[in-house]
């Protein structure tokens, strides 16, 4: 495997498939590597904590980072180029072109975390600036994220095709997450409590087909103290607003803290008339 912290000529005129990431790779990480390498095309995975996506710097800090290891489980993947740039290569000249994520970019996850969508797309469209990938794939895990992008790259009639990774959950149903490592083995259970929620509002939003009435209930049967909920919506996925009568690809994305850990989840479905 390569290991390149700019990007140099030798990249130029190949076909790659990129995985952006910010390391501290788990199995979901490794799962869209594995994906990808399906396509036959040279992958290229990125490691870089982007700062312009984190509204609280303490957050940034404490992000795990664990660069030999990943080395170690990147490498044996079979991956070809590991892209680790540092904040200057990727922000020093002052023409980055700062997105502007949008209406949908203000709310929910962005509305708990004012700027960070702008900052994902900031870096998503420069790092495909530096990468010139052909196709790249996102995990459903950050389903607002992957919205948006999608969107981006319509709008700006970008030429890479953008695929879609599963989530991957650990046996207690929590979605994997870099920020798991950060629990307890207490907190880890109680992390699990948010694909019960999940599980409770589809159930009963499919029953009753009343949104108001499926997230208080379910807020409601939330009594883990330990668990904060800070959002549970249900949206159309095809829009990403709040979902109607007329919805028929639901998305349920919720938002919480465990030991003052912020950990978000989803689950997607289809409404049958
Ligand atoms: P991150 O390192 O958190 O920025 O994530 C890098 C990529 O991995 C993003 O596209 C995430 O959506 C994806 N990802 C993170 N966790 C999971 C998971 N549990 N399952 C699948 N994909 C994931």
């Amino acid at each position: 495997m390569k290991h390149l912290n700019q990007l140099d000529s030798e990249i130029n005129g190949q076909e790659l498939f990129f995985i952006p990431t910010m390391g501290s790779l788990h199995k979901g990480h490794l799962s869209l590597i594995e994906n990808a390498k399906t396509f036959g095309l040279k992958t290229i995975v990125s490691i870089f904590v982007n700062p312009k996506q984190f509204n609280d710097s303490s957050d940034y800090e404490k992000y795990p980072r664990d660069l030999e290891r990943d080395f170690q489980s990147l490498n044996q993947l079979g991956v070809d180029i590991l892209f680790t740039p540092n904040e200057d290569y990727i922000y020093g000249d002052n023409l980055v072109n700062v997105v502007d994520s949008g209406n949908i970019g203000k709310k929910y996850e962005g509305n708990s975390r004012p700027g960070h969508f702008d900052g994902v797309l900031t870096v998503v469209n420069r790092l495909f600036e530096l990468v010139k990938p052909k196709k790249a794939i996102f995990g459903k895990k950050d389903a607002q994220q992957l919205f948006l992008i999608k969107e981006y790259v319509k709008n700006e009639k970008l030429d890479i095709e953008i695929h879609e990774g599963d989530i991957i959950r650990d046996s207690n149903g929590l979605a994997l997450s870099s920020r798991n490592q950060l629990l307890s083995n207490n907190g880890l259970v109680t992390a699990g409590g948010l694909k019960r929620h999940l599980d409770t509002l589809k159930e009963i939003y499919i029953e009753t087909g009343s949104i108001n009435e499926s997230v208080n209930k379910t807020l409601n049967t939330c009594q883990d103290s330990k668990l904060d909920i800070d959002y549970l919506h249900i949206l159309d996925k095809d829009t990403f607003d709040e979902a109607t009568e007329e919805t028929r690809n639901a998305i349920i994305i919720i938002a919480g803290k465990v030991e003052g850990i912020r950990l978000i989840d989803n689950i997607d479905f289809k409404v049958e008339l």
